[in-house]
């Protein structure tokens, strides 16, 4: 058979030849919505690649990106991967120490910036030696030499090239893009992806058990680009044609909702957060959703309350889904098979809340702390493994030494169950699960039923020290704005939905519960607030 090197150039060269009327269309930052096509983002992306050439980016050089989802933004990552150059995502929810920490460990030559961002890099550019430059996603018309008086502007550089570059001709194996885990432990670790691993990762993920979305779809990705590829729908809605909606800065219900309407988006894909907050919207302003059909959500794990509103609301289905960022990122998808798609609603609801089961390239196991491999009963759980063409092999530059079992495996830091089906579900991250009397207690589970209360914002349950039982659950609740409420009523609310042992010690009521970069509960810094923190009864 031929050689035919796995580079993701060729997935924008494809839909350039074949969907290159297919529009692309973005919530601009300087804010109208912008019309494109996959054929002008390719013409695009080309001239970039030739200015990126012209001021000295060559094959294997790291190029940074600190930017929302734009057609922009799409046209940097095929144009600095197009020419064996890595885009570096860069996530600006993270705290300045840490972006500065992160360009400089992967020796990003440019930043690709967002006028948003203009101030922040203005503050720490020192912090950054080196970069050489820094490009500003917009016009002229919309540039701040006031605040950054060297920064060059995108589209002047683009418009000063010729739009034929060779794209492609190297090894499928080069790396293409770069991205940090938000490093919950010590430093940010980067993540180095592949040509091969990301055109393989599109592959799988195109399966219709996965994400499954073809050219008669509309593709919202609300994950941001910085997030773990955007689930790699960047690379996967151009594969195959589908109408690409970017929503840039703005992530809250109404503007979602506008172009989840104004586009005739079909298929979308965001972190339960995200959806909470266009439930909310929908709900309040007794709003409907007249074309989506299918929502993936993931990043952390699915209430049902979700599920059951984009369900039982709108019609809509939810595909819950698991993965990391050293997993390009998905593992797993919770697609009915033959057997569940036969049973009741309800039934099907149970499935479809684990993290799902794991697609052709993605290999799971469950290992007990002395490294024995676990039975996959559903019921037993313990540290979840995984291996695959797209899961990290090491971190870049060897940071944190050896990161595989002798079988090949990666140590996600997650606690799971896996069924016969291979339906995972995730107890808890090893970090978060309480310890209590030699027990594993998941810290998850209590907060997804603890946030069905109608009274609660936000849930967050951690351990607190006991001295007969080692740990002890203490629920957090932020209650949603004007409410008031005593600990019992949660505690009744929870009662005879989790086993008594599991019945949290304590509840409290604060004003806020902290979210990190990837806008998931913080649970480290609320350990750090509950330090000095002693359970009602002293802990006796
Ligand atoms: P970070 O570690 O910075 O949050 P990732 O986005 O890579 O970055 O997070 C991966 C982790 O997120 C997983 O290891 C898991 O703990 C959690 N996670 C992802 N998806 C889910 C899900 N559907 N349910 C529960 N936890 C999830």
């Amino acid at each position: 058979m031929q050689d035919w090197p796995l580079t993701v150039d060729k997935i924008l060269d494809h839909a350039a030849r074949w969907h290159g009327d297919v529009e692309v269309v973005s919530r601009s930052v300087e804010g109208p919505i912008v019309r494109t096509t996959y054929g002008e983002v390719h013409a695009r992306a080309k001239r970039l690649s030739n200015a990126l050439k012209a001021l000295g980016i060559a094959r294997g050089d790291r190029v940074a990106t600190l930017a929302w989802n734009t057609a922009r933004h799409v046209e940097t990552w095929y144009g600095v991967m197009g020419i064996g150059a890595v885009c570096h995502t860069l996530n600006p929810r993270l705290f300045a120490e840490q972006l500065c920490y992160i360009v400089n460990h992967a020796e990003d030559r440019v930043v690709f910036t967002d006028l948003t961002f203009l101030p922040l890099l203005q503050e720490h550019r020192a912090k950054m030696p080196s970069v050489e430059h820094f490009v500003v996603l917009t016009d002229e018309a919309h540039m701040r030499p006031d605040l950054f008086p060297d920064a060059l502007c995108y589209e002047t550089l683009v418009a000063a090239q010729p739009a034929d570059c060779a794209w492609g001709g190297f090894d499928e194996n080069t790396p293409a893009g770069l991205c940090y885990t938000s490093g919950t432990t010590g430093n940010p670790k980067g993540v180095l992806y592949s040509h091969r691993s990301n055109f393989l990762h599109t592959l799988v993920t195109l399966g219709i058990d996965v994400m499954g979305f073809g050219a008669r779809d509309t593709v919202l990705p609300v994950v941001p680009m910085f997030h773990a590829n955007a689930w790699g729908i960047v690379f996967s809605a151009p594969a195959v044609g589908a109408k690409l909606v970017l929503p840039g800065p703005k992530l809250d219900g109404a503007s979602i909702h506008e172009l989840l309407e104004g586009e005739a988006v079909t298929f979308s894909a965001a972190v339960p957060t995200v959806w909470q907050m266009l439930l909310g919207h929908l709900r309040e302003n007794a709003l409907r959703l007249s074309t989506l059909k299918r929502v993936v959500i993931g990043g952390s794990a699915v209430p049902e309350a979700i599920v059951r509103g984009f369900r039982d609301d709108h019609g809509v289905t939810v595909a819950h889904a698991w993965g990391m960022t050293e997993v390009s990122p998905l593992g797993t998808l919770a697609a009915p098979t033959a057997r569940i798609a036969a049973l009741s609603a309800d039934e099907q609801l149970d499935y479809a809340l684990t993290q799902g089961r794991p697609p052709i390239g993605v290999e799971l196991k469950l290992l007990d702390d002395d490294n024995n491999r676990l039975p996959h009963d559903g019921a037993t759980f313990g540290r979840l493994m995984v291996s695959g063409p797209f899961v990290v092999g090491r971190y870049f530059k060897g940071e944190g030494g050896v990161i595989l079992d002798d079988e090949g495996f990666f140590e996600t830091g997650d606690v799971a169950t896996i069924d016969r089906d291979g339906f995972m579900r995730i107890t808890d991250r090893a970090k978060d699960v309480i310890k209590s009397g030699g027990e594993w207690i998941s810290s998850i589970e209590i907060e997804n039923l603890a946030v069905g209360h109608p009274k609660a914002a936000l849930c967050a349950v951690i351990g607190a020290a006991h001295p007969k039982w080692d740990e002890r659950p203490v629920l957090l609740v932020k209650l949603e704005p004007g409410q008031k409420s005593d600990p019992e009523e949660f505690l009744r609310f929870l009662e005879g939905k989790i086993a008594r042992w599991w019945m949290p010690d304590d509840v409290l009521f604060v004003d806020d519960i902290p979210l990190g970069a990837t806008g998931k509960i913080d649970k480290k810094l609320i350990r750090e607030r509950m330090k000095d923190y002693v359970l009602p009864s002293g802990g006796g």
